[in-house]
């Protein structure tokens, strides 16, 4: 081997072994996430602040990972910035200061960086705004946070300013928020001109693969940045993790689901989304708030028993957990906050031994509607929230799928509701079922719309055009679900009717109303009541494919009724 050659794969081989050490470890368990979004109206920024004090208070309440404020949201950053524009009040240099001490405490920190929200560079650049097909800025009024587009100049200036923080200070990653372009897309000059030169049409289509080269070209310039500088650092952005993000994943060192329950995303959401998430292999993170509502909420704090539930919820997930707080202008961490978070970490550190390393096993997986309904960050779909809720409660493990989803690995999947027979989802569930995999299909899930019948010949019913009557009965076959009271169980959203193709069995059947409710004609106060049991099938199984004439878990998502939970539980055996 020639000297030069022996160097090279030398270096090889160091560089390979740092990336598979840098793979390799873990995520903090226990983290904060420091907000700071300060008007430039508020005096003395940071004048409490003292580093010693700032690292003794998290260590004592077991924090081992922070992340930290370079730039908030109103467009300051927070440490002296020479191309980024300094908070008008700022004491002292906060980033380097928390960087210096966290660092000395063997605290991990990242910082925190805003991207689409920045009200400073909006009001001298309002060029740079989303704008409308009229060209009127896109977003609510003020107060809210005003939207600029990542197509502008703008983004050289993101770079520039990136650039001065990884030149001053070593972190260990860097946490980009609000990462978005308008679903309806943008129509200020740059975006016009982009689409016109790429050959995307002004369709939802073409809008929306242009709203995804913008965001994958910010990601890639940002991480190439970081990465020159610090190339196992952390790299994470925001508002993205959605159905449909796994084309992104290349950029992100790992994934953090922000789903602060009581402050707009409920408490089924991370239960829905670390389901999804956890497919898509990379270490995870769950982060709730400590505040009694959401973000900013000063003077509201959390009781102890819902944020122990949070956190330990993340981890019985494979997540690690992160606790939102927001840092107070004058740069002291507030003593109760810390005493209760320190609370729920020593509770969170007694189980990571139990926590390392983990895999979730999934025996059931559920096709989310987020593969056509349309999902943002903070709202599921009703469909995915009804399973999602439905399958929790039945203390069911199960993951959510996306369409390019193995499905060999579960033992039963359901396709709920209003899936659609995309051809390689119809020809994977075929194999599946082929293989004796066993399915559970409702309501108009795989019908095809050109020939109005189920694309999945499996499933062993005809459709026969639609229902009958608004307010139907579902009643059991005598004998059908052990167990469950054989009576007549009103179905509150409207299912369809169809027949049972020979060889297929039919667990239960309509009753139909006397009539339906309306001006003309109604009985008592609600729904008119049942007339005669029919024949005509709610529920059949022909081998292992259920298949249900009713959007059950919508139902469940609306109307709450148990009986859709209590006949799922015996369906799924
Ligand atoms: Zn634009």
């Amino acid at each position: 081997m020639q000297r030069r050659t022996f160097l090279l794969s030398t270096v090889t081989a160091v560089a390979s072994s740092r990336l598979a050490a840098a793979a390799a470890k873990e995520l903090p368990f226990r983290q904060i996430h420091l907000d700071f979004h300060t008007s430039e109206h508020i005096p003395d920024i940071g004048a409490d602040f003292d580093g010693a004090e700032f690292a003794a208070t998290l260590k004592k309440a077991r924090v081992n990972s922070i992340n930290v404020f370079a730039k908030c949201h109103h467009g300051w950053s927070y440490y002296d910035a020479k191309v980024g524009r300094p908070h008008p009040h700022l004491k002292k240099d906060l980033l380097g200061e928390m960087v210096k001490h966290c660092r000395a405490n063997a605290i991990d920190i990242n910082y925190y960086y805003s991207l689409v929200w920045d009200v400073d560079v909006a009001r001298r650049h309002p060029e740079w705004l989303w704008r409308d097909r009229d060209g009127k800025p896109v977003g609510d009024p003020l107060p809210a946070w005003p939207n600029l587009c990542m197509n502008t100049p703008y983004l050289d200036l993101v770079v520039r300013e990136n650039e001065e923080i990884l030149s001053k200070y070593e972190t260990d990653g860097a946490w980009f928020d609000i990462l978005k372009q308008p679903p309806q897309g943008c129509y200020c000059a740059w975006c016009r001109k982009d689409r016109a030169e790429l050959g995307l049409a002004e369709t939802p289509a073409g809008i929306r693969r242009h709203n995804k080269t913008v965001a994958m070209r910010v990601e890639k310039r940002l991480n190439g940045i970081v990465h020159q500088r610090f190339p196992n650092a952390l790299t994470f952005y925001n508002s993205r993790l959605v159905v449909g993000v796994r084309d992104e994943l290349p950029y992100y060192s790992h994934i953090e689901i922000e789903s602060l329950p009581t402050g707009g995303w409920g408490y089924s959401h991370f239960q829905q989304r670390v389901r999804y998430m956890r497919t898509l292999g990379k270490d995870m993170v769950g982060m709730t708030g400590r505040f009694h509502k959401s973000w900013g909420d000063f003077g509201g704090i959390k009781n102890q028993a819902a944020l122990d539930f949070e956190c330990t919820n993340f981890l019985a997930n494979g997540a690690k957990a992160c606790v939102g707080d927001q840092l107070h202008p004058r740069g002291r961490l507030d003593a109760v906050t810390y005493n209760r978070i320190g609370r729920t970490y020593a509770k969170v550190e007694a189980l990571e031994p139990w926590c390392r390393g983990t895999a979730a096993v999934a025996d059931i997986g559920v096709v989310s509607t987020a593969v056509v309904a349309s999902e943002t960050t903070q709202k599921i779909t009703p469909v995915d929230q009804g399973f999602t809720n439905m399958l929790v409660e039945l203390h069911q493990q199960f993951n959510v799928l996306d369409l390019d989803e193995d499905l060999a690995r579960y033992k039963v999947v359901i396709v709920p509701d209003e899936i659609p027979p995309f051809p390689a989802l119809v020809e994977k569930l075929d194999r599946y079922v082929a293989a004796g995999g066993a399915l559970i299909v409702s309501h108009e899930s795989l019908l095809d719309p050109a020939t109005r019948q189920f694309a999945l010949k499996q499933i062993g019913v005809r459709y026969q055009g639609p229902a009958k009557f608004e307010g139907e009965y579902l009643a059991l076959k005598p004998g059908a679900f052990p167990g469950i009271d054989e009576q007549n169980y009103f179905l509150y959203q409207r299912g369809v009717p169809v027949t049972a193709e020979p060889g297929t069995e039919v667990l239960a059947t309509y009753a139909h109303p006397y009539f339906d409710r309306s001006a003309e004609r109604f009985s008592s106060h609600k729904q008119t009541p049942p007339g005669p049991v029919t024949d005509e099938p709610v529920i059949t199984r022909r081998g292992r494919v259920t298949y249900i004439a009713n959007p059950f878990f919508r139902s469940y998502s609306e109307d709450a009724y148990g009986v859709n939970k209590l006949l799922i539980a015996r369906l799924i055996g």
